[in-house]
């Protein structure tokens, strides 16, 4: 049957911006039929109805930096300075499994569903798991199994580990809503074989090839010691820079790396909230989308930016950025939606089926309530939605036309389920031992 959301300020994003103040959106068997300016008379057939009132209706939003098998980390070293090898890594040994990592996976995903995201790109071990856990809970997402030279929690070299990952998307490569890919885990942590291999792989299913690209500052010494490149310059060295490639971070970027970017249409996931929590410096994202880079947002892991949604996320981009170039009037809040919904989309090569509302898209919708006390007035939906939002306006949403969020709660899931399913297995594992405050 045909749904309407009717009455909502629906914020389209398409090419021409189009918003409409008390507007509509029909969508049917998953896809957007029609939007526009509500007319009289014209709910007179059979349809379900949902009525907006007032609120704001955006397409889904986009993460795409992400490692949702880490919930159970979130909090973990928070302030440390080595957090990586004092906390991380040892923890990953001695706890993490399949097991742990689809009950992870399945709180994250319904994090971000609460929080308006309908399309993710993971990036963990056991993506078997993942990719399970995605599915069942309903979101659009793809799942990259992590490539690295040293042994991982689920791959004892990475020969085994790119095995893994054909499987995997040899398991999803018609799946309507989930696919794989063979995510390399960062320029200087896999061999140029290997980040080959991977790439080549990728290339193999037209999945994304997604790494941590110049973020860590030993990142940068290894590669000017060692090759006198960066790190992006050794990745279109080895051939592997181009546009299926889906950079993480992007924070230590030099003029010419921005131009290799640009020439060889690579896309950048910016995650600004991971990046100033952990002083790692800020990505010159204007410079990036100045030369027409693909830019979107990503959370990074619960471990490194604690919370998976893209509302917390926009904001903090329109923060650092101004405060960094000292412009009140620099990303204005459009912009920053932008890349919150049909960049990110387009930086996965997926806009032409998510990231505007849109006839002929798939229905990946948000609706924001405004009757929430810092939602009012609404003068600019895009100011709203950037400066005055949280995650918790989110009121429902839907993947494919499938309604997976209702007045706030999941629909198809129970989080206090998935919450306890999650922590009765952190009891069983080397977290259930860690000493509270
Ligand atoms: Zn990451």
């Amino acid at each position: 049957m045909k749904t309407i959301i009717v009455n909502g300020i629906v914020v389209t994003m398409d090419s021409q911006g189009h918003i409409y103040d008390r507007g509509y959106v029909a969508f049917e068997d998953g896809k957007i039929l029609e939007t526009g300016p509500m007319e009289a008379g014209m709910i007179t057939e059979d349809a379900h109805i949902l009525d907006a009132r007032g609120g704001i209706v955006m397409p889904g939003m986009v993460n795409l930096h992400s490692h949702l098998g880490m919930v159970s980390f979130r909090g973990l070293g928070d302030d440390c300075k080595d957090r990586l090898r004092v906390f991380l890594l040892p923890m990953e040994k001695k706890a993490m499994d399949a097991e742990l990592t689809y009950l992870s996976t399945r709180y994250a995903v319904a994090e971000m569903l609460l929080g308006g995201v309908t399309t993710v790109v993971d990036m963990y071990y056991f993506e078997e798991e993942a990719a399970r856990a995605m599915d069942e809970m309903g979101i659009r997402g793809i799942a990259g199994e992590t490539i690295m030279e040293d042994p991982t929690c689920d791959s004892p070299d990475p020969k085994q580990a790119l095995a893994y990952a054909r499987t995997l998307m040899e398991h999803y490569k018609d799946h309507p809503r989930i696919r794989g890919c063979a995510a390399p885990h960062g320029t200087n942590t896999c061999s140029e074989e290997t980040l080959k291999a991977a790439w080549t792989l990728d290339r193999e299913f037209g999945a994304p090839f997604t790494l941590h690209t110049a973020e860590m500052d030993y990142e940068m010494t290894y590669f000017r010691d060692q090759y006198h490149m960066t790190p992006v310059q050794f990745l279109d060295s080895i051939g592997v820079l181009d546009s299926s490639t889906l950079a993480a971070h992007c924070i230590h970027m030099t003029d010419e790396d921005i131009q290799l970017f640009a020439l060889k249409g690579a896309k950048a996931a910016h995650c600004i909230g991971a990046n100033s929590k952990a002083a790692k410096g800020v990505s010159p994202v204007s410079a990036m989308l100045a030369k027409g880079i693909a830019v979107g947002l990503g959370t990074d892991g619960p471990a490194s930016g604690n919370t998976l949604d893209i509302i917390t996320q926009m904001k903090l981009c329109a923060d650092f950025h101004k405060n960094e170039t000292r412009d009140r009037s620099a990303f204005p809040a459009k912009s920053i939606v932008e890349l919150a919904t049909i960049k990110g989309a387009g930086a996965l090569g997926m806009d032409g089926i998510t990231g505007s509302i849109e006839a002929g898209k798939q229905a990946d919708l948000v609706l924001l309530e405004t009757e929430s006390a810092s939602m009012f007035p609404v003068y600019d939906p895009y100011s709203a939605l950037v400066y005055s939002a949280s995650p918790q306006n989110v009121d429902t949403v839907f993947v494919d036309g499938v309604c997976l969020v209702k007045n706030k709660k999941l629909v198809k899931a129970d989080l206090a389920k998935l919450r306890s399913e999650l922590a009765e297995k952190m009891n069983r594992t080397e977290f259930g031992k860690i000493k509270k405050f």
